[in-house]
């Protein structure tokens, strides 16, 4: 067993079977589920995964029977059919080391289809369907799907399946009385609203036989105002014990409640005391999840005995050796999840392929190849923010001899993102890249630029320019007056604006930059920052939740403005925007769109808003109204006839984040 991480490393005695080590590689749809051809990727996804030593993975939300899909067509496993793809799945998977268990997910009222079933005919604010009521005899039909999907899943080889009991999905929403108003044998009573659930675990388990595995994911923590109370969590724990499960999983909140959960504003490991509240009133293992992200972190929350298993999904995607480097004393070279969301869960809202920012690899595995070069080549790359790095290090990697240079350091943008409160993950990226930038053996030239002139003398094959973006200067009048700062003035800390302050824009830099400004230190605290979202970390209250967030009032009279009229905001992530919105509301930011710039002067901000004249008394400007490409060097070198590959955000401003960055600079070192 490794000295480092003792806990993390010590293997897991399940009776009839052995987990290698405590870390679960949890549930994630990825999107390659549901299309034609998509198994033979998601199977390498698993390969990799599990090559990389991770006890045990759990696969994306299946679904037991066709009402249960979460969109149409979504995968299901129903039939003797649809066995063959899983099992050579399962075989990879084994092939490989490691033990998968099936995800058995109804979506019930989640469904994004109009044959959505549930306790009772309640539409989800998710979900455009108000979804059937089920009839007894659906219901015992549905549970029949589960057990046949399990025995299906037994046959397929896998290790288990894990019954998704939480986040607001169909067995949840049997518990609630949020969602479940019967007046049957499946409502009305807790003991009643537990039924199906427990009916689920019993009966899959008398099907399936002792030796195999059964987690069930249980909702802890509701985060609802009629969820379970404490005395609830336990009794339904204590009965899926009963009932036979091997493993219970940690669930926090339901999908559609509005406190984050899992976003990178969320303290590392902020549920965990959750899990560790149920350690004594049950004797399965139990697993912890949400927001743990680095095998420190997974350490410390096994050795202080919170849960004997910690459950990682994001940070898979971001590094799929995260074991083995913690294993072999390499966890410096993680590649951390920055829980951004940006590659993932964004775009599996979006009905697209997952991936990560931080790899894009991820869900590419089979198109994204880092193959060694037959033709290795010089090669000069010119400024190392995300796009430089990400292709500096991957090009090295693959055996080409890069030279790299940057006139100030590595990370460009990034090194202002860490400051923003809420995003200091990025200080993880800057970190893997610093060393996938020496590890690969990249020249770097720190605090060194080269001129068009000195790069066409320099002897190369090919020149990267990845330069990266200028503010853009709105044309406003008195835009020079002293009152107007730019972002990374105030960012970098080089000017403290005053007590009152416009920011003009508010994409996603402006939202930074209005965070910043309202922000106080003891929110980060992770006490206080839950009770500031309303969670009763006493869990006094029905479904944990506090009748009224503690309040959070901030030093500053903040003004955040845009010229659209559309919503504010509309740019940002689709699962953490409405955090950012929430959260600068609640801090009394006022959002003000459809805004007019009349001029700049001693008094301050002149505008016109919903047609009336409005000075806002501001002590200082705040422009965060856009980026433009900064392309002068491409430009030069282009106009002397040289072929050059721009990257990054000097190539395209008006989508620039980090996630295009490191896909574009990714894609290009692959193929150069
Ligand atoms: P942005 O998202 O394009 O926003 C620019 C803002 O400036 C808009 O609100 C725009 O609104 C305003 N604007 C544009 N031209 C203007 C002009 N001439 N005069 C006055 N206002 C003007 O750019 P950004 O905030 O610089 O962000 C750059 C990129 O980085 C974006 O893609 C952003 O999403 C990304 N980023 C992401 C995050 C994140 O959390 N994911 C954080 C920071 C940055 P109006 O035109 O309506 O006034």
């Amino acid at each position: 067993m490794p000295e480092h991480y003792p806990n993390l490393f010590m293997p897991l005695d399940l009776g009839f079977t052995r987990l290698e080590n405590r870390v679960i590689m949890g549930s994630m749809h990825t999107g390659l589920e549901d299309v034609r051809g998509g198994f033979r990727k998601l199977s390498e996804f698993y390969v990799e995964r599990a090559r990389g030593g991770v006890g045990l993975i759990v696969t994306g939300g299946i679904s037991p029977d066709f009402c249960g899909q979460l969109v149409p067509f979504s995968s299901q496993l129903s039939y003797p059919w649809q066995v063959y793809k899983h099992r050579k799945l399962t075989t990879a998977v084994h092939a490989a080391g490691s033990r998968i268990c099936m995800q058995l997910l109804h979506a019930g009222r989640y469904a994004i289809h109009p044959f959505a079933v549930a306790p009772s005919a309640i539409k989800a604010p998710i979900s455009p369907f108000k979804p059937r009521a089920m009839s007894a005899g659906k219901i015992q039909h549905t549970i029949d799907a589960y057990v046949k999907a399990a025995l299906l899943a037994r046959k397929a080889g896998y290790d288990g399946v894990e019954i998704m009991g939480s986040e607001g999905y169909l067995i949840n929403q049997f518990i609630c009385t949020h969602t479940n108003q019967r007046e049957d044998e499946w409502g009305g009573s807790f003991e009643n609203r537990i039924r199906f659930a427990i009916e689920i675990v019993d009966r899959t388990r008398k099907a399936v036989g002792d030796d195999w595995i059964i987690m069930y994911r249980l909702s802890m923590l509701d985060l609802l105002k009629d969820g379970s109370n404490w005395e609830e969590v336990v009794q339904l724990a204590q009965a899926i014990e009963r009932a036979g499960a091997t493993l219970i999983n940690t669930g926090i909140g339901w999908h559609e409640v509005r406190i984050p959960t899992i976003a990178a504003m969320v303290p590392r490991a902020a549920f965990t005391w959750v899990t560790a509240k149920l350690k004594q009133s049950v004797s399965i293992p139990l697993i912890t999840s949400n927001r743990i992200n680095t095998p420190e972190q997974a350490e410390q929350v096994l050795a202080s005995g919170e849960a004997d298993m910690v459950s990682m999904a994001r940070p898979f995607l971001a590094d799929p050796q995260f074991v083995n480097k913690a294993k072999h004393n390499q966890a410096s070279r993680i590649n951390t999840c920055i829980a951004c969301n940006q590659g993932c869960l964004d775009r599996v809202f979006r009905k697209q392929r997952a991936t990560c920012m931080v790899n894009p690899r991820a869900c590419y595995e089979t198109e994204l190849e880092y193959t060694k070069t037959k033709i290795p080549k010089k090669i000069i790359v010119i400024g190392l923010g995300a796009a430089g790095m990400a292709f500096a290090s991957i090009a090295a990697q693959r055996g080409h001899t890069v030279t790299a240079y940057d006139i100030a350091g590595i990370g460009g943008q990034l090194n202002l993102a860490v400051k923003i409160p809420g995003k200091q993950e990025f200080h993880e990226t800057l970190r893997y890249f610093r060393h996938a930038l020496e590890d690969n053996g990249v020249i770097l030239k720190l605090g060194q630029g080269l001129t068009a002139r000195e790069i066409r003398s320099t002897e190369c094959d090919a020149v990267i320019v990845a330069t990266g973006v200028i503010p853009r200067m709105p044309d406003i009048h008195g835009i020079n007056h002293s009152k107007v700062v730019s972002y990374i003035d105030v960012i970098s800390g080089k000017v403290v604006p005053g007590e009152r302050v416009a920011i003009i824009g508010a994409g996603g830099i402006g939202f930074d930059v209005a965070t910043l400004l309202v922000d106080k230190e003891a929110a980060h605290e992770k006490e206080h920052w839950l009770q500031s979202w309303g969670v009763d970390t006493q869990y006094i209250h029905r479904g944990g939740l506090l009748p009224q967030p503690r309040e959070y009032s901030a030093q500053r009279k903040v003004y955040l403005l845009q010229r659209k009229p559309s919503k504010m905001g509309a740019t940002l992530g689709k699962t953490t925007g409405w955090i950012h919105r929430t959260r600068l509301k609640n801090a009394g930011v006022e959002m003000l769109n459809g805004v007019k710039y009349q001029r700049i002067d001693d008094r301050g901000l002149h505008i016109e808003h919903n047609g009336d004249p409005r000075v806002l008394e501001v002590d200082h400007i705040i422009l965060c109204a856009g980026q433009n490409p900064n392309r002068a060097l491409a430009d030069e070198l282009e106009g002397s006839g040289m072929l050059v590959h721009v990257i990054g955000g000097a190539d395209k401003a008006v989508e620039l984040d980090a996630e295009r960055a490191i896909r574009q600079g990714t894609e290009l070192a692959t193929k150069i």
